[in-house]
């Protein structure tokens, strides 16, 4: 394919946006390259500014879950912009989507929405320190919870594409109160527990790790978290920005049967408009300010746009439930597809899933942890990255991302896709 147009514009960016991109991970640095430029987006597919047609499985990073230009929720936001963009006071449509999101998910009574999945998970973190008095926070090797300053300490995604595990610019201070554990590894949180009697105020985790590739949770690991949470009065906090209204109506917490304390929310839930939510029961939420005495806020907080966006969203998902098994069946069709043919060429590799989320490793060894994710061979992936996007795929530009599944798309689109692996791994 020709990316002519692609290239020139980012030269230009260039010039003008450091690395020409508003987020790291959109630039080429792990596979080499330059970024694609989108003009357009339709339901699964990509128009790029050279007219090139590219099936999307990465869809925004995952808030477009039905598809591009989704017409009930491009609708909202019309209407509602054609109304006046943002008061800076409250609007009814807060509380209807506050109100949907806390009838969807188990265990919450008040949520409070933020602009980004960052600022979600860097307030709950502040809240659960608030709540319990204690400074310390657990986080596990490869998660990524947004680029506030606690949580660049291994970071995953963008972070460890880049290998730099812990940015410039975090202060030792910060980093001191943030303790790593490996993933998968209840033995290893216990540890770091015991060393650190009555100073940690909350265990953060994805409940089902995204990025780092996906990895699931091993049996039993989640409960086991909140066991120990239990056992020392430890807050539990899921950020559930990837995968909160992904895998399931209610998230982890109704796929898992395990009870967090607070949830992060993101991506989906502002169906493509910048949006972001914590959330959890009365006696946590009611720390906050203005009833509690936990600071946080947002100019933009609540926008009605946004509020549009992911009420709409929200709605779709509320009223057709069946999106989350369509969504597990394409996404297992694609998974057997894949190893089909990757088999057939004898290309060792390891596929990830869960739901809506998969990810491919080239690496022979189960994919259960950061070190076991980062093992896979990046030259490798550099060669597939690069050869499915001139097939007309686009996955993620990292070794270390999940493709994102949309229900838009087709049976057609699947087996467009595993022909298109068939045909690259035939290369490699
Ligand atoms: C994307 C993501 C974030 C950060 O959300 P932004 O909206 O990019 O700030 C946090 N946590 C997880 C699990 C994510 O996947």
């Amino acid at each position: 394919m020709i990316y002519k147009r692609s290239s020139a514009l980012f030269a230009e960016a260039e010039k003008v946006i450091p690395g020409g991109v508003n987020s790291p991970v959109r630039a080429f640095k792990g596979v080499g390259g330059t970024p694609i430029f989108v003009k357009e987006a339709k339901g699964a597919y990509l128009y790029d500014e050279d007219e090139n047609r590219l099936v999307d499985y990465i869809n925004s990073w995952g808030p477009m879950i039905l598809g591009h230009a989704y017409e009930p929720v491009v609708n909202a936001v019309v209407e509602k912009a054609k109304k006046g963009t943002s008061f800076g006071m409250p609007t009814e449509i807060e509380t209807q989507i506050a109100q949907l999101a806390v009838s969807m998910v188990p265990n919450i009574d008040k949520i409070r929405f933020v602009n980004s999945g960052t600022e979600a998970c860097m307030s709950a973190v502040r809240l659960a320190r608030g709540f319990t008095g204690k400074d310390k926070i657990i986080k596990f090797a490869g998660c990524y919870h947004g680029h506030s300053d606690s949580f660049l300490i291994q970071a995953g995604s963008g972070a460890s594409t880049f290998g730099t595990p812990n940015s410039p610019g975090v202060t030792k201070g910060t980093a001191k109160d943030t303790l790593l554990a490996r993933y998968n590894d209840v033995d290893n949180v216990s540890e770091l527990i015991e060393a650190n009697k009555n100073e940690i105020a909350c265990i953060i985790i994805e409940p089902v790790a995204g990025n780092m590739g996906c990895i699931p949770p091993k049996s039993g690991f989640l409960q086991a978290l909140r066991d120990l949470c239990d056992a020392n009065n430890i807050l539990l906090v899921f950020d559930e920005v990837m995968t909160g209204f992904r895998l399931a109506k209610g998230g982890c917490q109704e796929l898992f049967h395990v009870k967090a304390d607070i949830v992060c929310f993101g991506k989906v839930i502002g169906g493509g408009l910048p949006v972001g939510a914590f959330a959890a029961g009365n006696e946590i939420m009611n720390h906050l300010a203005p009833i509690g005495p936990v600071y946080q806020a947002g100019t933009l907080s609540g926008n009605p746009l946004a509020m549009a966006a992911g009420l709409a969203m929200l709605t779709e998902l509320n009223n057709n439930p069946e999106v989350f098994k369509r969504l597990e069946e394409k996404t297992a069709y694609l998974h057997e597809g894949i190893a089909k043919v990757l088999n057939e060429n004898k290309i060792t590799h390891t596929i990830n899933r869960v739901g809506s989320m998969i990810s491919v490793h080239f690496d022979e060894a189960k994919v259960v942890d950061f070190d076991t994710a980062a093992k896979g061979n990046n030259d490798v992936f550099k060669a597939f990255f690069h050869g499915m996007l001139d097939a007309g795929v686009y996955i993620a530009p990292s070794a270390f991302e999940t493709w994102f599944i949309t229900d838009a798309l087709s049976y057609e689109d699947l087996d467009f896709t595993i022909a298109a692996v068939n045909k690259v791994a035939k290369s490699l």
